[in-house]
């Protein structure tokens, strides 16, 4: 469903009082968005919400809506503070932004790639998808810092996490790349690994900093 960036907010707005703040329904100058706003009429011809003397009920569909757009949102808050070190509040108006990107299918991919995160960087419940039960059946770590893995092992790299970009240069001199597949040696007394044709032997620091998919 593709809904305006702003319906999408009053979406998660009233899931919060709804279902975090256990609500029934949410006054509609709590939610952040103006009455007025055509956003509401944009929801209400949709059967999402329903407005009723100046409050705002979710319809069933509405609900699941706020749900998974509100994953979306945390799961955008994760990737940014987890991957891309973005922090602050450059980080939650960045988040704000980029959860409208995460649509359909690009959450589930987002979602595996952070291991299926429980919560957001403020401590908030995201609402699990679908890859979430998948990956609890299977038993799927998703992806492992390369120190998960054993000595013979490969995998493909993921991302490189690290402020240091004297670090991160290295490791792309290296070859370590998102999408190139590495292959684990020998993890004592250093982490031995191959990439291509070379080979390279780093620090656990360094090791823990680079995240594989097996
Ligand atoms: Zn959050
Ligand atoms: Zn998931």
């Amino acid at each position: 469903m593709k809904l305006s960036d702003k319906a999408e907010e009053i979406l998660e707005a009233l899931w919060i009082a709804v279902e975090e703040e256990g609500k029934g329904f949410a006054e509609i100058d709590q939610l952040g968005i103006p009455a007025g706003d055509p956003a509401y009429q944009e929801l209400a011809s949709r059967t999402l919400i329903e407005v009723k003397e100046g409050r705002v009920y979710f319809r069933p569909e509405g609900r699941e809506e706020g749900r998974r757009t509100i994953r979306r949102h945390r799961l955008a808050e994760r990737l940014l503070m987890d991957v891309l070190n973005v922090r602050g509040e450059a980080g939650d108006d960045k988040a704000c932004q980029f959860e409208h990107l995460l649509n359909e299918g690009v959450d589930a991919k987002v979602c595996t790639m952070l291991n299926h995160p429980t919560t957001c960087p403020h401590g908030k419940h995201i609402p699990p998808g679908d890859c979430c039960e998948e990956a609890r059946r299977s038993g799927d770590l998703g992806v492992v810092p390369l120190t998960e893995l054993k000595s013979g092992e490969e995998g493909e790299i993921a991302y490189i996490q690290t402020e240091d970009s004297k670090k991160m240069q290295k490791l792309m001199a290296m070859g370590v790349l998102p999408g190139n597949r590495i292959v684990l040696s020998q993890t004592f007394p250093s982490y031995i690994f191959r990439v291509g044709f070379s080979e390279f032997a780093i620090d656990s620091a360094m090791a823990r900093e680079i995240f594989v998919r097996k």
